[in-house]
């Protein structure tokens, strides 16, 4: 099996993703986030490990490439506490950026930001996950992640750096962060440019650890999802009026901020305002790094693409 594929989520026809191959470095998370999806297709998900040969895999599927969109990752988390110490997310980026490959990455954690050497060297953007400013809340939901509050200093510290950062307020759970305005505040104070947002879908499997973890809130979510919600897919939505709702409210904090809105997997793509990955970010990386390039001609090319 191929480490890169083409992303295409279960086939869903909710998905309005650009086109894009996806890659995970490793396989499982160790976040351990109660809603996580990707837990109820791998097994053992959460005992978090490389994937096999990685390195010589890649090495031979990205000696293909040039210069094609990598989202890295959509079913594991980049960084998870391993990754500091392995180093492989990083060897990785060293084989795509050599290919020239323009890369998004997906992740909760603070490690991303010693590889930012790299990602200056392509077109790329990183998109952060916090879905709630709330640490007790976080520390409930996303036991084995990094806290809103580093999650909101590597921001920072990724726009200093001039690398675009989107964030993934996902997901919006009813009663739990629907209504996250101080974090829509914070996060376009601190220079995001795009939030994407997605309400929680039930799997057999994240609902059972979200029951245990908040058993009063699943108590008054129980009839939102399985009286009123729908079937859509492998996954148990809301009620598509909530969640029209609950977009509409999120597509009107992203305007009073001045930020970029999209949902995903939604089925309401009426309501963005850009590509709801965010990956618009990198085109107009790209393209400002090309104004640059010419402006600055006779210079040493490759230090001079990768400024955003
Ligand atoms: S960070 Fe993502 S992949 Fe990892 S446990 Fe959380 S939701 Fe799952």
């Amino acid at each position: 099996m191929n480490l890169l594929s083409w992303f295409d989520p279960w086939h869903s026809p909710l998905c309005t993703c650009p086109p894009k191959l996806t890659f995970n470095p490793y396989t499982g998370c160790d976040h351990k986030c109660v809603y996580c999806y990707a837990s109820s297709y791998i097994p053992h998900f959460f005992d978090c490990r490389p994937k096999k040969d990685l390195l010589p895999r890649l090495e031979r599927e990205a000696s293909k490439l040039n210069g094609e969109l990598v989202s890295i990752a959509n079913s594991s988390d980049p960084y998870p506490t391993i990754e500091a110490e392995r180093g492989l997310t990083r060897r990785c980026l060293e084989i795509l950026t050599r290919q020239n490959c323009q890369i998004q990455i997906i992740t909760k954690s603070d490690i991303v930001l010693r590889d930012i050497d790299l990602l200056r060297r392509v077109p790329s953007m990183v998109a952060v996950t916090i879905t709630t400013d709330d640490v007790e809340i976080a520390k409930i939901l996303e036991p084995n992640a990094p806290s809103p509050p580093m999650r909101l200093k590597t921001i920072e510290r990724l726009a200093e750096k001039g690398l675009p950062v989107a964030v993934r307020i996902d997901p919006i759970i009813p009663y739990i962060n629907e209504n996250p305005e101080t974090l829509v505040r914070a996060v376009a104070q601190i220079g995001v440019r795009h939030i994407t947002a997605s309400t929680y879908k039930v799997k057999a499997d994240n609902w059972q650890r979200l029951s245990l973890a908040m058993p009063k809130t699943t108590e008054k979510l129980k009839p939102l999802y399985f009286e009123k919600g729908e079937r859509l897919g492998r996954y148990t939505y809301l009620p598509k009026a909530l969640r029209l709702k609950l977009m509409e409210n999120m597509a009107r904090l992203a305007k009073k901020y001045g930020v970029k809105f999209a949902t995903c997997r939604e089925g309401l793509k009426g309501l963005n305002t850009a590509t709801c990955d965010g990956s618009w970010l990198i085109r107009q990386c790209a393209s400002k790094n090309q104004a640059q390039i010419l402006n600055e001609a006779g210079t040493d090319k490759h230090n001079h693409r990768l400024m955003c």
